[in-house]
């Protein structure tokens, strides 16, 4: 028969599956002899029967009552006996701490009868009487859902929380207190003591399917299915006089990682009125001036503590007349800064290796070290909230178009209802960007990501016109300041202190880590997680400027170069003339790509430069249809000759399509307009030709876009191999190709017959692998599919590693099949994503190539993954 109940001596650390963190924690402090009360844990096991039928499992009251007997013999008293009555309390405690769902009922064992018992025992009338309403108001509220109001208005009525009430005032709140339970539940108050046990651990049991706790799993990627333990422990009273209290406390500064304790302690009060926050607590130095003993033994148990759990500890504690008692413990929650500190101090006092130290860091730690931060509290009320696209804090003056954007000489925010790629100089220019419409993965969401930029997208109450931008009555226009808070999605009106990121700072070679605790750290970790790493990191970069950055921030090569961002602008023309069959076009478009690609080669000398050819459709350079139809029809209405106008008109509508992303873009522009691809592989070779005759070591390749099938590459492959061979001077090229159509994938093997490398395309794998729009569908039914549960995240962000993800495997399996040492990387958004990051190094990928800003957070993740995974229970 399964075992439901373990008392507090049968228990440790590690079994938290079955009873919860805090149940495991405290059976740890209590086997190492650490002042615990005695008490037991109810499993997780019997939650989840319980969850499941909506009884109590068999056998479970019977094990209850006999661990409770030894509770009593070890106490010396007994559960409901009125003369001398011993108190439990009830908490849940589930595996991972969910701070969202906490149930605690304190003081169970308190009747009409017993709370005479328990003044005459203490001599303190008062005391009995405030623990007896204490039990009516949590019971309440935590088994029959009695609102809090109710009670609380009682207590208000009386004289409130911090009030001195006499005897009889708290026995008229306890009477008050019972008739709003009556009220509200329809029945008495139970007297009965088991009753009251029973009743409070079948109510732990369904706190976890409380909304709230649901919501909270939810975001923090917690099993729905896990269930919670419930932990029954003899009560010891914090509110027993002066000489007691009662405190939270942790073994480093949880803020900082600052060596050193920290915590706080209120005099002659219960947990809840520490939470409640309604008196002024105390330091722990100033618990040494007031109970010295006390102090002492406090220090010297969280320094065993940090030993046991070789990590920061918090700890909850209860002084009752002068004795110490240890409540909880577990490995405290901590700033991603604190996280960094820590781990480095602990491998500096020997206590954690290197790669332990690792795996105490996240990627998304260290991406929320990397962001500016707003100084939230000198910031006014917002304005609005929006999605939170891309995080970080920008402040600037409101501009309604690109080009007023990237002519500013002020720093400047750029608010539209939505962005397309016309609008990336004035997104690149811009400190940050507003827009009302569409979700994080938006045209605006994902290129201000790609460039660490601030963006708050689909703030749907901004009413957005040419030149002013309405919310809530008040209309701001060009020039007026704004700050956006792209964590938070808030948008405030005017300029908000801002600071900028130290790490960044650091990887930009501005500050060094000398005499920085967090740079100190910071460094220390990342030279480790390169040594590390199996997974390159390679970034996504168009221009030489970024392949600049991305060298400093430690990337070793770009892995995707998108060329199409180098026909924006004035080159746009040359487009046009392409599209309109005027030859010259890709003659003057030739020596201006070379420039583009000399430049990217020069800032990544030495290493890989994967340029891919151009990819959208063609029509995305040409002006849209409706505007070109009223251009003409304006000029047909005059009289005029539209002129050029009516000829682009006639070729936007030829070339218009339905489904543009499954139409005429990638290899199959290479295959249909003659001459493109060949004038890009010939800018490659003359650029790379270029730099080594000045002296460098320009290392090209050739990426095609969108293959689906061998023969695309072999056709596109054929001729640029004749364009590189004549040029003479150029170093060899590698030629590969993207995977980003499901058919490449499961046709891998013979693709890896025409390439020489592999990068996935996961962005548009993604979206052809689900079927949904990537530019579409976030807005639309994301927040519902997140909601139902369907994906824990969006599958835009965060690989999908049993759809996609097989995909890759299988692409991987196959192409290193037919040519084994075919290099593989990744270039869609997930490549700089902590958690896909892990992924692609578990599918056996050599790179992951990512936006600039987000290549020390792949690098940090890439090493991660490779050192021996040593669980950390930091959660
Ligand atoms: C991709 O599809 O993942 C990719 C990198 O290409 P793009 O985002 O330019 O379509
Ligand atoms: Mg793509």
């Amino acid at each position: 028969m399964t075992r439901y109940v373990y008392d507090f001596v049968e228990g440790n650390k590690d079994l938290k599956d079955l009873l919860g963190g805090k149940g495991a924690n405290l059976a740890e402090m209590t086997r190492m002899g650490l002042p615990v009360p005695p008490g037991f844990t109810v499993t997780t096991d019997a939650c989840r029967e319980y969850l499941r039928t909506g009884t109590m499992p068999t056998g479970l009251l019977g094990e209850v009552e006999h661990h409770l007997r030894m509770v009593q013999n070890q106490i010396g008293k007994t559960f409901g006996d009125p003369e001398d009555p011993l108190l439990l309390s009830v908490r849940s405690g589930a595996k991972f701490s969910m701070p969202g769902m906490m149930e605690t009922i304190l003081d169970i064992g308190l009747s009409d009868t017993s709370v005479a018992g328990l003044g005459r025992q203490t001599g303190d009338e008062r005391f009995a009487w405030d623990s007896y309403r204490r039990l009516i108001q949590m019971f309440g509220k935590t088994v029959f859902d009695v609102p809090g109001e109710a009670f609380d208005d009682e207590l208000a009525a009386a004289g409130g929380i911090g009030a001195d009430l006499s005897v009889a005032q708290l026995q008229d709140l306890v009477l008050a207190y019972k008739k709003v339970f009556h009220a509200h539940t329809g029945r008495d108050f139970p007297q009965a003591s088991h009753e009251q046990l029973f009743l409070a651990i079948g109510a732990v049991f369904r706190s976890w399917n409380a909304e709230r706790a649901t919501l909270y799993r939810r975001q923090e990627r917690i099993p729905q299915d896990l269930g919670t333990a419930v932990n029954v422990m003899a009560m010891v009273f914090g509110n027993r006089g002066e000489d007691s209290g009662t405190g939270v406390a942790f073994t480093r500064d949880p803020a900082t990682g600052r060596r050193g304790v920290y915590g706080d302690y209120l005099r002659n009060a219960q947990g809840e009125d520490v939470v409640a926050g309604i008196r002024n607590t105390m330091s722990l130095a100033e618990l040494a001036t007031i109970d010295p003993a006390s102090h002492r033994q406090l220090l010297s148990i969280m320094q065993r503590l940090e030993q046991r759990y070789r990590d920061l500890c918090d700890i909850e504690f209860t002084i009752e007349n002068g004795k110490l008692w240890m409540l909880q413990t577990r490995v405290g929650k901590r700033t991603p800064a604190a996280a960094f500190v820590i781990a480095a101090q602990l491998v500096d006092e020997g206590t954690i290796t290197l790669d332990e130290a690792l795996q105490r860091v996240t990627g998304e730690q260290l991406a929320q070290l990397m962001f500016p931060s707003f100084d939230t509290a000198a910031a006014p009320e917002p304005l609005t909230t929006g999605v939170p696209a891309s995080p970080g804090a920008a402040v600037g003056a409101i501009v309604f178009d690109s080009e007023a954007a990237a002519a500013a000489t002020e720093p400047v925010i750029l608010v539209r209802r939505e962005t397309n790629p016309d609008d990336l100089p004035g997104m690149i220019a811009a400190q940050g960007i507003l827009t009302s419409r569409g979700g994080k993965t938006s045209h605006a969401a994902v290129v201000a990501r790609g460039m660490g930029k601030t963006c708050v997208c689909g703030a749907e109450e901004l009413v957005i016109d040419d030149d002013s931008v309405t919310v809530a009555g008040r209309t701001l226009h060009a020039g007026d300041v704004i700050s956006l808070d792209g964590t938070t999605g808030k948008v405030y009106p005017g300029a908000v202190a801002v600071r900028p990121s130290p790490v960044v700072r650091y990887f930009e070679g501005e500050l060094t880590a000398h005499g920085d605790p967090l740079l100190a750290a910071v460094e220390r970790l990342m030279i480790h997680a390169d040594h590390t790493a199996r997974l390159a990191v390679h970034a996504n970069a168009d221009t030489g400027a970024d392949a600049a950055r991305a060298r400093r921030f430690g990337a070793t090569g770009v892995g995707l170069c998108r060329t199409e961002h180098m026909f924006l602008g004035d080159r746009r023309v040359l487009i046009e003339r392409l599209i309109l069959g005027d030859d010259g076009a890709l003659a003057e478009l030739l020596p201006l790509q070379r420039a583009d690609f000399e430049e990217l080669f020069t800032a990544m000398d030495g290493l890989p430069v994967t340029v891919r050819l151009i990819d959208p459709p063609l029509h995305e350079f040409l002006p849209p249809l409706e505007e070109l139809t009223a251009r003409v029809a304006r000029a047909e209405a005059l009289g005029q000759d539209p002129g050029r106008d009516g000829t682009l008109l006639t070729a936007v509508r030829r070339m218009h399509e339905q489904n543009p992303m499954l139409g005429l873009r990638g290899v199959r522009l290479g295959l249909v307009i003659p001459g493109l691809f060949a004038m890009q592989v010939r800018a490659i070779a003359e650029a790379a030709a270029a730099r080594v005759a000045a002296g460098g070591d320009p290392r090209p390749e050739i990426m095609v876009p969108l293959v689906g099938a061998v023969q695309e590459l072999e056709t596109v492959r054929a001729e640029a191999e004749a364009v590189l061979a004549s040029v003479p001077g150029a170093p060899p090229i590698r030629i590969g190709t993207m995977i980003e159509v499901p058919r490449a994938a499961l046709t891998a093997g013979q693709i890896a017959g025409a390439a020489e490398f592999f990068s996935f395309g996961t962005n548009d794998l993604t979206q052809m692998t689900w079927g949904f729009s990537r530019d579409d569908v976030e807005g639309a039914f994301f927040g519902r599919y997140l909601g139902l549960g369907i994906f824990a995240a969006s599958p835009f962000e965060t690989i999908d590693s049993d759809g996609v993800g097989e995909l890759v495997r299988i692409a991987v399996e196959r192409g290193r099949a037919a040519r084994p040492d075919l290099i593989v990387g990744v270039c869609g958004e997930h490549g700089g994503d902590p958690t896909s990051v892990r992924f692609f190094h578990d599918a056996g990928l050599d790179y992951v190539s990512c936006s600039p800003f987000r290549v020390p957070i792949a690098r940090l993740e890439s090493g991660r993954a490779a050192c021996e995974a040593v669980q950390s229970d930091s959660r």
